[in-house]
């Protein structure tokens, strides 16, 4: 079934507000298998709303449409519609009252330009809006399938998922199960993912595949059609555990999970505790683990040592070590794990050094340098990184990196354990 999008609003147009509804109408009408090929977005103009309403009508055979079914002068994408159905618009005593009710709750009057919230064409079927003043609707005409949302995002998602989707699933002839999910992927770039994929035949498992970047991760959405649910289930399990096995070990979460997340689950399964030495980060490891509810009960501290003195001074790194490899080296990272490691008592100690840039860098250690070290019970080991993009960008994969370390400590993942004989042990 072929659904086209149409998102009404100056707003949009102007650029001043973002088209989220689009994007978020067309994931989920494609995470129900539903074809989306057409996105149309258009300002509040009547001539332009009907047309595009006309033209939308010949090609698909459903339309959702966001957007303009307020009470103000602009909104008038109702009054558009059933001018472009040639349907007359008539009063619907049952949400005018429902209106005048919302309002008097609230001690008011009903606005008379709310009336208009009441009028809609023949024969549509209304849907109930709790959130708000403007219900949609649904009309069915020459064949086709219109549906009207509101704009504001927060009520379309509702909308969308407890009305759209269930109605749009009952209407479509051929009954499928579509099942889907996200595995989030870092460490590899898009063409890297790619290439570890090339022999997966998506087709196998009645799948499609998207890339999607989400710096600093690469997602792989999948999603799977079956003739039932469990069939469906099935597929995208088999599909799912066969892209982890080819991602070796780089996807770090899948759907709703945070990186964060998992790697709070691991120090807490493990009965660990984590403390972090922040250079080039300045905090932003720290501010990403205490995102997560219940943190304090395994991350036990971060310090900021920006400046050489501090990771003399808080964590004992030995000055002559700076003098001779500069601040930005893999010996200063080691210490700085594992100062700070000693200083708090905690299972596993983490430092990163690097140079966010745009400035600090040179030939033997540009823009981008960034040693990471992890200090534990097994040793101490670090790792040079030469990491690319702007100052937020280099800070925000250093950080990232630093704690997929530990995940990667606990999944026994960690190769430079195995591939550095010098780490030393405890
Ligand atoms: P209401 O009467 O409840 O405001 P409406 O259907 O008239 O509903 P609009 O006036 O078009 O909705 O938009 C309401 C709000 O939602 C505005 O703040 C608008 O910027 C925002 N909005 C509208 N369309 C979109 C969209 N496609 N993406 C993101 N935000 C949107």
């Amino acid at each position: 079934m072929r659904v086209e999008l149409i998102t009404i609003g100056n707003e949009l147009t102007s650029g001043e507000v973002v088209d989220t509804n689009a994007a978020f109408m067309a994931e989920a009408l494609s995470e129900a298998g539903l074809e989306v090929p057409f996105i149309t977005t258009i300002g509040d103009e009547a001539l332009n709303i009907e047309d595009s309403l006309r033209r939308a009508g010949e090609r698909a055979e459903v339309v959702i449409v966001s957007g303009g079914l307020g009470p103000t002068q602009d909104d008038i994408t109702t009054s558009s519609a059933a001018k472009a159905l040639e349907l007359q618009l008539v009063l619907n005593r049952q949400v005018l009252e429902n209106l005048k009710k919302r309002f008097a709750e609230r001690g008011m009057e009903m606005p008379v330009s709310n009336e208009k919230q009441a009028f809609f064409p023949q024969q549509a079927e209304i849907i109930p809006n709790p959130m708000g003043t403007a219900c949609g609707f649904i009309v069915r005409r020459r064949g086709r399938i219109f549906i009207f949302l509101p704009g504001v995002p927060r009520e379309l998602k509702v909308l969308m998922g407890e009305k759209v989707i269930p109605f749009l699933e009952k209407e479509r002839k051929e009954k499928i199960a579509v099942r889907s999910c996200t595995l989030k992927v870092f460490g590899f770039t898009e063409s890297a993912i790619a290439d570890l994929l090339k022999d997966v035949k998506p087709g196998d498992f009645s799948a499609s595949l998207a890339y999607l970047p989400r710096f600093p991760e690469n997602h792989v959405k999948i999603i799977v059609r079956g003739r039932a649910a469990e069939e469906a289930e099935e597929k995208l399990r088999r599909l799912a555990s066969l892209i982890r096995e080819k991602l070796q070990g780089r996807v770090i979460a899948v759907d709703r999970e945070t990186l964060e997340e998992i790697v709070g689950q691991l120090l807490r399964a493990g009965g660990a505790t984590l403390a972090v030495a922040e250079s080039c980060t300045g905090g932003l490891v720290a501010h990403r683990l205490t995102r997560i509810p219940g943190s304090s009960d395994y991350f036990e501290r971060s310090v900021v040592v920006y400046s050489n003195a501090a990771k003399v001074q808080m964590l004992g790194v030995p000055k002559e070590l700076i003098d001779r490899n500069g601040a930005v080296s893999a010996e200063v990272a080691e210490k700085m794990a594992e100062g700070v490691r000693r200083v708090s008592n905690a299972t596993l100690g983490l430092g990163i050094t690097g140079i966010a840039g745009p400035t600090g860098g040179s030939v033997e250690k540009p823009v981008g340098t960034v040693f990471i070290a992890l200090a534990s019970p097994k040793g101490t080991v670090s790792r040079r990184y030469q990491f690319m993009g702007d100052r937020d960008q280099i800070k925000t994969i250093s950080a990232y990196t630093a704690i997929d370390w530990v995940r990667r400590y606990f999944l026994n993942l960690l190769s430079a354990f195995s591939s550095r004989p010098s780490a030393k042990t405890d």
